[in-house]
């Protein structure tokens, strides 16, 4: 059984709201949202991070963000959204499988914390 969270969660091994799945990447309603639409997008294959992913599969990380445009669109996000994928120790990355964060429903600030 892997370790790491988000592949369990491809596995369906941990219960998600999930939102959208293909062959390539599956969707899900975040447990904790920070806005009133707040989803992840995720590689169904393990990559630590944005640079892992865009590194190996470039057109992955392509499909990654396609996933993430298409998720807000089903959504209703039409005033527009932010996508983003924390990276790292100073990014802010908690889990170590690359994800891209839908953030929409409210207006953003800018800069982020
Ligand atoms: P990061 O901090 O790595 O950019 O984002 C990780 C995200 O995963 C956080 O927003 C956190 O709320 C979310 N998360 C962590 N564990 C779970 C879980 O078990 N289920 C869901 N749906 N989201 C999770
Ligand atoms: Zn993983």
């Amino acid at each position: 059984m892997s370790q790491c969270l988000f592949c369990r969660i491809v596995a369906g091994e941990i219960p998600v709201d999930e939102v959208m799945r293909t062959d390539e990447v599956v969707a899900f309603r975040d447990i904790a949202p920070q806005a009133p639409v707040h989803v992840l997008v995720i590689p169904a294959k393990h990559y630590a991070d944005a640079l892992a992913i865009s590194s190996s599969d470039p057109q992955l990380a392509g499909n990654l963000i396609k996933a993430a445009t298409d998720v807000a669109t089903a959504e209703g996000l039409a005033g527009g959204y932010r996508i983003v994928l924390n990276t790292g120790a100073d990014g802010g990355q908690t889990v170590q499988h690359v994800h891209a964060h839908l953030l929409g429903g409210r207006a953003m600030k800018w800069p982020p914390g």
